[in-house]
């Protein structure tokens, strides 16, 4: 079978749920054995997020490969269970450097570089290579940002000519678009929807399904009326009103036929049966009443939850496997700096110092983890998290405030968090960390190796900023234990402490494996100790 092509435009208004909805479609159609990718295609001009404020951008998330890419990856991994790729996120920003390195290296002596066709081509060229890297059957390709932004009509251009180049019977064209509610009439709308169908036709592309969100139930009629102004198939539109569980999504697309109408626009049969069973339990477990917990989240961006997205997942995976409600009090690193800051964490029954960059609220993550130590309150830290912890730790050890990271104070006399010997000479500042899989080797007999079901083990990266070994020995002869080293014994991948129930830091972002069907060991172990703890 050629490639089928799913293409996933948004109109309206962002942030409306396109990526989960991609994500949630992709679960139906692997459920269905076919092997699925999924590209996401961001409009602005970086190379790639990894140096954008998570105010901008909200999370920056890891692959594999090391690739820095949007969020909404989290959603596709996560939804579908799938590892992806670099080649799964292209920016305007990768096409033109690309485009403008070949006119320099001399590729198109003579010709003038233009959006059409060059842009487009090596648009084109991205969106192919998926398929080819991975083997996948069915790419679904989701374009950031709404219909009518003129940064991404390069991409719909793009994609309006692959349709054309592979044929109707390859590609299908998804628009998801939002029903405003009106008050004072009571009403959803549907002038905005069409509206966008509109402005995407003018660029010649029909929308094959149309996935109409909003936040109350649509009617049938409203339905039709869509179906007739936009001239879609009435059982291709597709309600999607706000879940309040976002795993039931796939559960509702699945109830809608959205698969079945895919597959039969691409004229193929399902290789499997889809086993619902599994996603069933999980809204269940999800739904059914559980007794509460509370965990701190103690971060700097933490007004916008997306910089946190994959944590909060990762512990609500885990603390539904567990049983229980977790509930995250989000805290602002700051606050606990300031006087009486730390009453904010009196009552949690857990503690998550997540990963971070720069020196503001440094301080305040150290007394979180100090607070943890010494209140022996289950500790999870990630990253800047494990080194924070690190830092407390020596303090208390060495009998001196004078210790930190590099990081923050270049200076300090005893930096046991140290710029890694590799990263001494890089300037630059995109995409140049320790990025990606790294293997880390378990000490038996530690939390850490309790936790995982093997001994070796891979965790994604992205750091710059490591343990320093000058300190092992003094350290762990005071009862910090090193539970996970890089094979070749020269990194500190994970710390804990020996006389606490769970004070456990990890150099890695074990957050980005999490699944909601396979929560991650760690996070099971951590919400076990919050739960000996709450005692629940
Ligand atoms: N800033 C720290 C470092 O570069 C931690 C990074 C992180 O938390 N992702 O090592």
């Amino acid at each position: 079978m050629d490639p089928k092509y799913i293409f996933f435009t948004g109109g309206v208004v962002s942030s409306v749920g396109k990526g989960v909805t991609a994500a949630a479609i992709g679960r139906l159609l692997k459920e269905r054995g076919f092997k699925v990718m999924v590209q996401k295609l961001d409009p602005y001009i970086n190379v790639d997020p990894g140096t954008m404020s998570p105010y901008q951008h909200g999370e920056v998330y890891v692959l594999d490969d090391g690739a820095e890419t949007d969020l909404d990856l989290g959603h596709y991994e996560r939804f579908i269970d799938i590892r992806l790729n670099r080649a799964c996120n292209t920016t305007t920003g990768q096409v033109y450097a690309e485009v403008i390195g070949k006119e320099r290296r001399g590729d198109f002596l003579g010709g003038t570089i233009q959006v059409i066709p060059h842009i487009t081509n090596e648009i084109k060229h991205r969106i192919l290579m998926v398929a080819k890297v991975t083997g996948a059957e069915i790419i679904l390709v989701e374009v950031g940002g709404t219909v009518g932004d003129i940064e991404s009509q390069p991409f719909l251009e793009a994609l309006r000519q692959l349709r054309k180049e592979l044929g109707r019977e390859n590609t299908l064209s998804i628009h998801v678009t939002w029903l405003p509610y009106i008050q004072a009439t009571s009403e959803l709308k549907t002038k905005p929807t069409q509206h966008s169908v509109r402005e995407l036709r003018s660029i010649g592309i029909q929308p094959d399904m149309i996935v109409a969100r909003s936040d109350q139930p649509v009617e049938e009629n409203l339905l039709e009326k869509i179906a007739l102004f936009c001239d879609v198939e009435k059982d291709a539109v597709i309600p999607m009103q706000t879940a309040p569980v976002l795993y039931e999504i796939p559960l509702k697309l699945e109830q809608a036929g959205v698969a079945e109408f895919i597959l039969r626009k691409f004229n193929i049969r399902a290789l499997t049966t889809p086993d619902w069973e599994p996603w069933q339990k999980l809204v269940e477990d999800i739904r059914r009443p559980k007794p509460g917990i509370r965990i701190a989240l103690v971060g700097k961006y933490v007004e916008l939850h997306d910089a946190y997205i994959s944590v909060r997942e990762a512990l609500f995976h885990a603390a539904t496997r567990q049983g229980v409600d977790v509930q995250i009090e989000w805290v602002h690193a700051v606050n606990l700096e300031k006087e009486k800051g730390l009453e904010q964490l009196k009552g949690v029954h857990g503690i998550v110092v997540p990963g971070g960059f720069g020196s503001r609220g440094i301080e305040g993550k150290i007394k979180a983890a100090e607070y943890a130590r010494e209140n022996r309150i289950p500790y999870l830290g990630l990253c800047l998290g494990m080194q924070v912890m690190t830092i407390d730790f020596a303090r208390a050890a060495l009998g001196t405030e004078n210790v930190n990271s590099a990081e923050f104070d270049p200076a300090t006399p005893n930096p046991v968090i140290d710029l890694m010997p590799d990263q001494q000479h890089i300037t630059e500042k995109g995409g140049t960390m320790r990025l990606g899989l790294y293997p880390c080797q378990l000490k038996l007999g530690t939390i850490a190796a309790g936790a995982y079901p093997t001994e070796l083990v891979q965790e994604r990266h992205r750091h710059r900023f490591e343990f320093n070994n000058l300190f092992r020995d003094r350290l762990e002869k005071k009862g910090l234990v090193l539970s996970g080293l890089s094979p070749d014994g020269t990194l500190v991948e994970i710390a804990e402490l020996k006389d606490h129930p769970f004070m456990l830091g990890t150099q890695f972002h074990p957050e980005f494996l999490s699944r909601p069907n396979a929560p991650h060991p760690l996070f099971l172990a951590f919400i076990a100790a919050v739960k000996k703890h709450a005692g629940v």
